[in-house]
């Protein structure tokens, strides 16, 4: 995958992909699998928006149970489903629990209900030929079994807990990506660090974009059919070039990553009114060797980019995190790292202290609602429902384009890496088959990471060894991967490689040694001075504001 902004100058696309998150990157895809001509541009690198900070769970809607929306509740099962087809690699299952009270509402009764509500409305969703994407009816179990899943947990306030499946992304932002190199491999072309600056306008027909290549200032023309507008928070501000506005703001939404609190199971824990904020469920989640805990939502009615996280946001958090859990008294000093994005709210909730966020995704036809043609606005809500949300926005492409094409096919066809009909038995062969000078965990990584294309990154290391060395020990992350981030994923800075393409800063900031020797390797290919190895080094540090934690830097 290598950018060709020629392409993008000289060609003219059936559609215009503008933000490189998940929702872009799946419409991308969707519509390269209908047999449409389409390029996608992103103005930081994919994934860099709100996608890159989730809580990594593809929810089967239980939560929505107490809205009694049980579209809402079948279109999310389904999806978990499709998500667990089209990736086995990158979803699993995730058992979650929520302890039980005396509270009617968490009541063992209540709960013991919900579950089976929730059994019940996801009827289907064992219908996978692969035995590991099996998700195990729901159920309570006693106030022992908890302490016994919970070692340190205090059960003195429990009556027991409920337990359910769902399912988690192993590496979202691999995921993303995945998406993007399959829309590139059938004919799509993908751009990162190219912002749309300006609409390409005839009339009332959107014709394309003005965009800027932002590693060289360069500005060009994208000619194309249709645009469809993906950019996440920054919707919006994209649209007050064409002279629109929408119903939608932002807010903030938040996580940290703290050393493990429980190891393989999620858990679900009520905050008490704290901070002027009401009660909240938050989930402690299990994410590699820590936990990431969240979701902490912040008003926020200022310009996107003007928001800057501090430690009193973060503090604030602890206190909800404390409050629902009170002997594990969580400090600043144990984060590790704290990951936030922009999520949607209606305007007219913008100021309210209490986020009520946008609960679905939206796809805006600007051809009835403003008159204007040839464009298209997403709203994403949620990773979990994006595929969904893509879809949507494609029927709604092809409908405005007049063109015939194929239907959508994302919900059948495999993601790259994604060819694997039984996860557990290709794991297992893939052990089995352990070639020096790999070991088994490494291998193991790999699979988990590259799905069916694991080999590729295998054939490397066999062909040079030097490759199997690892760049930050104990993470199993080799050399061998930020070289192929490198040649074949389009990484261009350091932050891409550490963020998006490898695990090495996905729990927290990598040591000093991995930076500069990752930031080595990028200067071998763009022959950086060592000064821009040292900006590149720098601005990775600045992405990780709760760096004093870590006990190295560069
Ligand atoms: C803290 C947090 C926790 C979450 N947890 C979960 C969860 O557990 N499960 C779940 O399902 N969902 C979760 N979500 C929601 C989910 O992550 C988002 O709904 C989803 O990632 C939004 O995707 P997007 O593509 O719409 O936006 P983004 O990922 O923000 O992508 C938009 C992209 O557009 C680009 N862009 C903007 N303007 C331009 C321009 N002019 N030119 C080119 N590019 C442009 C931006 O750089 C950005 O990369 C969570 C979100 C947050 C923030």
């Amino acid at each position: 995958m290598k950018r060709n902004l020629e392409r993008l100058a000289n060609q003219k696309f059936d559609v215009l992909v503008v933000g490189g998150g998940i929702h872009g990157a799946i419409t991308a895809w969707d519509a390269a699998l209908r047999g449409l001509s389409v390029a996608l541009i992103e103005r930081g690198d994919f994934g860099s928006g709100a996608s890159q900070n989730s809580l990594k769970i593809i929810h089967g809607g239980l939560r929505y149970l107490q809205d009694g929306n049980l579209s809402r509740i079948r279109m999310m099962v389904r999806e978990r489903t499709t998500w667990m087809k089209i990736a086995p690699h990158l979803i699993h299952p995730l058992p979650c629990l929520m302890p039980t009270t005396q509270k009617m509402s968490r009541s063992r009764l209540a709960m013991g209900l919900a579950l089976m509500a929730n059994d019940y409305l996801s009827f289907d969703r064992n219908q996978l030929d692969d035995p590991e994407k099996d998700l195990f009816d729901g159920m309570i179990v006693s106030q022992r079994e908890l302490s016994r899943i919970l070692p340190g947990y205090d059960v003195s306030t429990s009556t027991g807990a409920a337990v359910w499946y769902d399912a988690q992304i192993y590496n979202s932002e691999r995921l993303l990506l995945e998406f993007i190199i399959s829309a590139v491999q059938i004919g799509a072309e993908a751009a990162n660090y190219v912002e749309a600056i300006s609409f390409l306008q005839q009339g009332n027909q959107i014709i394309g974009v003005q965009a800027k290549d932002l590693q060289t200032g360069q500005i060009f023309d994208i000619q194309s059919k249709l645009v469809i507008n993906c950019a996440g928070a920054w919707m919006e501000r994209l649209l007050e070039k064409a002279a629109l506005y929408s119903e939608y703001a932002t807010s903030i939404a938040m996580n940290v990553i703290v050393d493990q609190v429980w190891s393989d199971v999620a858990v679900g824990l009520t905050s008490q009114p704290v901070n002027g904020k009401p009660p909240q469920v938050l989930f402690i989640v299990p994410w590699r060797d820590k936990s990431m805990i969240g979701t902490y939502h912040l008003p926020w009615t200022d310009e996107p980019h003007t928001f800057k996280l501090n430690e009193s946001m973060v503090q604030k958090f602890l206190d909800q995190i404390n409050s629902a859990q009170p002997p594990y008294e969580l400090s600043l000093e144990d984060v590790r790292h704290v990951t936030w994005g922009f999520l949607p709210v209606n305007k007219a909730d913008a100021n309210k202290e209490h986020v009520n966020l946008t609960r679905d995704g939206v796809v805006i036809d600007h051809q009835k609602k403003n008159g204007l043609s040839g464009l298209i606005s997403v709203l994403g809500v949620k990773y979990t429902t994006a595929r969904v949300v893509a879809e949507q926005a494609m029927d709604l492409a092809v409908n405005q384009l007049g063109m015939k094409t194929k239907k959508c096919q994302t919900h059948t066809t495999p993601v790259s890496g994604g060819k694997i009909d039984d996860f557990g038995d290709f794991l297992r062969r893939a052990l089995a088959g352990v070639p020096r000078p790999i070991n088994k965990k490494s291998i193991e990584h790999l699979v988990y990471t590259y799905g069916s294309e694991y080999q590729k990154l295998l054939e490397c290391v066999q062909s040079r060894p030097d490759l199997a060395r690892r760049i930050d020990p104990p993470l199993p992350v080799t050399v061998a991967e930020v070289q192929h981030a490198i040649q074949y994923e389009m990484a261009l800075t350091l932050a891409d490689v550490v963020g998006r393409r490898t695990e090495l800063g996905a729990t927290g900031l990598p040591s000093g040694t991995a930076l500069q020797k990752c930031a080595r390797l990028m200067s071998r290919e763009f022959q950086w001075s060592p000064e821009r190895q040292q900006q590149e080094i720098d601005s990775v540090i600045q992405d990780y504001p709760f760096k004093k934690m870590e006990t190295t830097t560069a």
